[in-house]
């Protein structure tokens, strides 16, 4: 159904302030059918040995009609454990230094981190733990401790669950790579041993089930099921804490200690943090008064859906802070703010009552990460007035909450359909809610990338207390006619692996950011240029619809393009999804060959009748009326095939549109007609984002003005490249 503007702004604030208030008051209901998991925990956090000891309970529940012999769990900890680990594996086209390679100099013994099974028994059953042992299913690293399988006395039937209790111990590392602690600040994430995904026949395009339990990978992240976390958290006097969830009781214990009780349903993951330093800030995201009437009807008119499905939902949002950081307070709010207020309208609401965003400290290797209602966000450099990185990351690790949170894909296997979703995602919200992008910079007069720059990092800053060198207010914004911003890591790495590859085979770390991060952003854009926003904008919200609380794959997710869209958008997934070649359309040559009328000998009455060429040209020299045959050539230059247009303009005004599969190596266009073509540009829609030279996608008869601009992008190309080999994208 689609609501026209008519139904008044008025009628539909009223609407949405009268869900709004009714949400308000609810406590977050189930929304999936059956939990797969259901943990019931207790921890116990100590600072001065930065270990957990913990229990929990465990329902598990086989969704699959198969017979399940046995279980898989993560050990994620031990990734830290040794120089054995898959994990600690270097790789060897490493830029420079990695951050690895800074962490390894730490001195001392408690920078390593563990994590073990101390008991597993199935409740009123038998003692599993004899059975353990270790598996390693992705590279037969027998020193990897990441992953362990039970054999089960007796196997799980279809449909059926088992219970388990388990007590485990948990070092955490120094924070490193997701998880950890840096002084006083905890960091507990992947910290508990989590059960494997089982998938059964059918899911994510498996022709038989079994388990998807993967090591941990220095570049791959997490894969779990949906369920719910009661979890209680004892923490030492004075600990300010956040989790996943939300906070259900806090109380004093005899020893002086605090236990939490979080609680949450259909999230796939627990995470908390505690520090002494927190500054705690709460504030209500009131969907009422964040998002206007005329955005719900705007975004119902594109979605296609009654104003009732665009309802938002309240949400408490708290934030940690680190002292000192109190000036970024309402920056912050604001970027989860827009964040929920976009990836609402356009997705769907976000449908937890909480969301708990942590500020963490300079240096500590843990920003920028998701959890389910939880992240960490990051800002160590100075906000000049044009350079939105806390918003960036803020928005970015929000963006998680969807594309991972709620679409839960496999983040081992296929690690550019949440990176890739958000990176889309994020730049829309952005420019949603700060204007378009300011992507380069002036600097003494040289355009440079306004991110790369700004976001060198500074490790080793000495002057403790400054965030960073404030050189923002010294650069001024360039607005490009091109959009250009992260295309000189997609030339560099586009070629190295194809897009879609399990997260630990990628040739390297900078292929596996470049294939799950920019190049699928470029090539998600590229698909909304060639479905138009508003089919694109249906497809992400079927797409999000269709899939919460589920496991994607990148085939379910084309499935709902070409049904949404009506088209068989197969080969183009083929051409830039599964493939690693390059685009690159250009328009070759453009000749005008002047047609001067009869010359030879022609058949005409039964006579052979002869015309002299010369007479021809100097008839043609001296008429008024002259015809002209043009020839156009364009070519494929790159690997990957596209559809493309062609506009081919002559010298009276006129333009011709064109249209090419893109498929053969060049195409011919050929016009005989009054007028010269003066110029001719291939993809002038820039639908082709991906094109990898837009310098040679027109070509003009005689020089033209965009000479200039031309250089300017090839300078461009050449400083973002220089950039990129230096390592400051990442
Ligand atoms: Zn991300």
């Amino acid at each position: 159904m689609r609501v026209s503007r008519t139904v008044g702004l008025s009628g539909l604030v009223a609407l949405g302030l009268g869900i709004s208030s009714l949400v308000s008051a609810q406590t977050y209901q189930s929304r999936i059918e059956h939990p797969i998991v259901q943990y019931k925990m207790s921890a116990t956090l100590d600072p001065a040995t930065q270990t957990i000891t913990g229990h929990y309970d465990l329902i598990w529940w086989n969704h699959t009609d198969d017979t399940i012999p046995d279980l898989y769990f993560h050990l994620y900890l031990n990734a830290f454990k040794n120089m054995d680990s898959t994990f600690m594996r270097r790789d060897p086209l490493a830029r420079r230094h990695d951050s690895l390679t800074d962490w390894l100099t730490i001195p001392g013994k408690d920078k390593w981190g563990w994590e073990q099974i101390d008991r597993i028994q199935i409740v009123n059953g038998a003692d599993l733990t004899p059975l353990i042992t270790y598996a390693h299913p992705d590279d037969n690293n027998a020193g990897d401790r990441t992953v362990v399988r039970i054999a089960l006395p007796q196997p799980i039937p279809p449909k059926g669950t088992i219970e388990l209790s388990v007590d485990f111990t948990s070092k955490l590392p120094r924070a490193f790579a997701r998880t950890g602690y840096d002084g006083d600040y905890f960091l507990v994430g992947q910290w508990f041993p989590k059960i494997g995904v089982y998938e059964g026949p059918g899911e994510r395009g498996r022709t038989t089930g079994g388990w998807n339990c993967h090591q941990f990978h220095r570049y791959t992240e997490f894969y779990a099921d949906y369920g719910s976390y009661d979890v209680d958290l004892t923490v030492p006097p004075n600990e300010i804490v956040g989790a996943t969830g939300f906070e259900r009781s806090a109380n004093k214990n005899a020893d002086g200690t605090t236990t939490y009780n979080f609680y949450q349903q259909d999230v796939h993951d627990f995470a908390w943090t505690a520090s002494p330093r927190f500054i705690k800030v709460t504030r209500t995201f009131d969907w009422g008064k964040q998002v206007r009437g005329d955005e719900i009807t705007r975004w119902s008119e594109i979605l296609g859906l009654p104003a009732a499905d665009m309802a938002l939902r309240n949400v408490s949002v708290t934030l940690l802070l680190q002292p000192g950081h109190r000036d970024l307070e309402d920056r912050y709010f604001r970027a989860i703010f827009n964040g929920l207020k976009y990836y609402g309208l356009w997705y769907g609401a976000y449908p937890y009552d909480t969301l708990t965003v942590v500020d963490p400290p300079r240096n500590s290797y843990t920003s920028g990460m998701e959890y389910p209602t939880f992240f960490v966000a990051g800002a160590y450099f100075w906000p000049g007035k044009h350079e939105f990185g806390p918003e960036d990351v803020t928005v970015h690790e929000f963006g998680h909450q969807f594309w991972y949170g709620m679409v839960g894909n496999n983040e081992f296997e296929e690690p550019w359909l949440d990176e890739g979703f958000v990176t889309y995602s994020t730049a829309k919200v952005l420019e949603a809610a700060y204007g378009a992008p300011c992507s380069y910079l002036h600097f003494l007069g040289m355009p440079f990338p306004a991110y790369s720059w700004l976001r060198v990092p500074l490790p080793k800053f000495p002057f403790a207390g400054v965030g960073s060198v404030p050189l923002g207010p010294y650069f001024s914004c360039v607005k490009l006619p091109e959009q250009t911003s992260g295309r000189g890591a997609y030339l560099q790495y586009a070629t190295v692996d194809d897009l879609v590859r399990n997260g630990w085979q990628y040739r390297s770390r900078m292929s596996y950011v470049v294939n799950s991060y920019q190049r699928p952003a470029l090539d998600l854009d590229t698909l909304e240029q060639y479905l138009g926003r508003d089919v694109m904008a249906r497809v992400m919200r079927t797409y999000q619809q269709e899939w919460r609380y589920r496991h994607p794959s990148t085939q379910d997710f084309i499935a709902v393009v070409n049904q949404v869209s009506g088209r068989n958008m197969d080969g183009f997934f083929q051409q830039f999804f599964y493939g690693s070649g390059l685009a690159d359309y250009a328009v070759a040559s453009i000749w005008n060959e002047p047609l001067y009328g009869n010359a030879g000998i022609y058949d005409e009455g039964g006579k052979k009748v002869y015309y002299s060429r010369q007479s021809a040209v100097q008839a043609y020299q001296k008429s008024s009326d002259k015809k002209y045959r043009s020839t156009v050539i364009v070519r494929r230059l790159g690997t990957a095939e596209a559809p493309v247009d062609i506009d081919v303009s002559f010298e009276n005004g006129k333009v011709a549109h064109e249209h090419w599969d893109g498929r053969y190596r060049w195409t011919k266009f050929t016009y005989d007609g009054p007028g010269k073509v003066v110029s001719a540009v291939v993809d002038p829609a820039r639908k082709l984002v991906v094109d990898a030279n837009y310098t040679n996608n027109s070509l003009t008869v005689k020089a033209h003005r965009l000479f200039a601009v031309k250089w300017y992008i090839r300078w461009i190309f050449w400083i973002e490249n220089l950039f990129f080999a230096a390592g400051f994208f990442s």
